[in-house]
């Protein structure tokens, strides 16, 4: 059979609002340009982010009115921890409300001024949470994951030269950690593969340095692996993602992403003094250890979307999905990242809008234009998420790619919205010169994407 269909039922469904583009028009300027400022009931097609998006399964809505939420030892944690240790391996779990607790958590201990974290590239939040200890968060991706038209199949890896001369420069005692994020969602979602992982576990051996991965979307890689990397294809994605986990001291996930629930996060680790200084932090912040933050009715829906994202009936059609909206912009002419990334669509808005320099937001201006014409929301990566300005000539740094993401919620789309979705890039590709150039009028110091005001130009 060619087409491959969802491998679900819908048993409850939420309306779509639709809009006109007169309301579209008016609602984006009341957000100032922003998509985050837009109210979601004005969107169509809502491709900000697959965090916290996806559509829950039967069995976890029947975790959630199973949930125990006993302060201490509930049930609900206590099959949470025997899943993630089933899973990934780690000695000490705990559970936080989203990827950046345990981001926030992990830096607040290993942080701190003259210290530096590679990663093969820093999602924003662990960038911020990094750079808010006063350390300093540097990427290092392979070249290959700088070239959006480059096929190479795994360019999220780390470039294990790039990472041994900063070894080298300045020196392993000032890294407390190097981490790695699978998918490599700043870059593209982009994979990392088994090998590369493990060369750069030796890397980090030889220099004692822990390793960490941001594993927010760990099946996406591992599946990915089973798929492009020699001699994975017999495996079972759970064996490929047990092997990816093994490989680390410890990890830091958002649960918002591959354990398709709505809120909860995860951080792990081996090491039983950190584990120490972890439980302190978290109970003075975010909970006791058994719950974190959350409810146990969230512990029972992690729980079982662990084990729900690993079927590979579901990540075959997740993959497709995803590759299938790349291959109908492709037909379009719109140039994206190469190969199509695990959970989103990364079109290259500098070639969409080459009128529009990285100073004007080429990326921003394309979001605009997305929901101005269909009611789609995209969030930009480019110039507006990570651009800065260098203290030393005050000028602006522009990162290497100018993106607009296009990210799929896990289970909520149909084929036909991801056709709508090819349909109206491929309309607004064709009248591209209208896409207008942006100017920031209103910013905040950290993830100023978030909340920034535009004007158009
Ligand atoms: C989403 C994400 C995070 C942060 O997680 P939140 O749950 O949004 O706080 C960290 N790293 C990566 C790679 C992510 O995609």
């Amino acid at each position: 059979m060619k087409t491959i269909i969802e491998p679900f039922r819908i048993k409850m469904v939420e309306p779509i609002k639709m809009t006109t583009r007169e309301q579209r028009e008016a609602a984006l300027k009341k957000a100032h340009y922003n998509a985050f400022l837009l109210p979601a009931e004005d969107v169509i097609i809502d491709l900000l982010t697959d965090s916290g998006t996806s559509a829950m399964s039967a069995e976890q809505w029947a975790g959630m009115m199973r949930g125990d939420e006993s302060y201490a030892g509930a049930r609900s944690w206590y099959r949470f921890e025997s899943v993630l240790k089933e899973l990934t391996g780690m000695k000490h779990v705990f559970p936080t409300h989203q990827g950046r607790a345990s981001e926030r958590l992990l830096f607040q201990l290993l942080g701190g001024p003259d210290k530096v974290f590679p990663n093969n590239n820093h999602f924003d939040t662990t960038r911020a949470n990094i750079e808010h200890t006063g350390a300093q968060a540097l990427d290092l991706v392979i070249d290959e994951g700088k070239k959006p038209e480059s096929l190479h199949p795994f360019k999220g890896n780390l470039d294990p030269v790039k990472l041994e001369s900063l070894i080298n420069e300045v020196g392993p005692s000032r890294i407390p950690a190097c981490m790695i994020t699978v998918t490599n969602n700043s870059g593209g979602g982009q994979p990392v593969s088994l090998e590369n992982i493990k060369v750069i576990r030796k890397i980090c051996d030889k220099y004692k340095i822990p390793l960490f991965l941001d594993a927010c979307r760990f099946a996406e890689n591992a599946f990915m692996i089973k798929q492009r990397e020699p001699g994975q294809g017999h495996r079972t994605v759970r064996a490929i993602a047990q092997e990816m986990f093994s490989l680390a001291d410890g990890a830091t996930i958002s649960a918002k992403k591959d354990a398709l629930v709505n809120i909860g996060g995860v951080l792990l680790m081996n090491d039983s003094r950190l584990a120490e200084q972890t439980q302190n932090l978290l109970i003075l912040t975010e909970g006791f250890t058994t719950y974190g933050g959350l409810a146990g009715r969230d512990l029972e829906a992690m729980a079982q979307g662990f084990q729900e994202i690993l079927e590979e009936d579901y990540l075959t059609y997740r993959l497709r999905s995803v590759a299938y909206l790349g291959e109908k912009l492709t037909a379009a002419g719109v140039k994206i990242v190469q190969p199509p990334g695990g959970h989103a669509i990364y079109i290259d808005a500098a070639a969409f809008a080459p009128h529009i320099p990285a100073a004007s937001f080429p990326g921003q201006a394309l979001v605009c234009g997305l929901y101005r014409h269909a009611g789609i929301r995209g969030v930009e990566i480019g110039s507006v998420m990570f651009g800065k300005t260098d203290p030393k000539t005050g000028k602006t740094i522009h990162p290497p790619m100018e993106l607009v993401r296009l990210a799929i919620p896990r289970r909520v789309y149909t084929q036909s919205h991801i056709d709508y979705v090819g349909e109206a890039c491929a309309e607004l590709y064709a009248e591209r010169s209208s896409l207008r150039p942006l100017k920031i009028i209103e910013e905040l110091p950290a993830l100023r994407h978030f909340s920034a005001k535009f004007v158009e130009v």
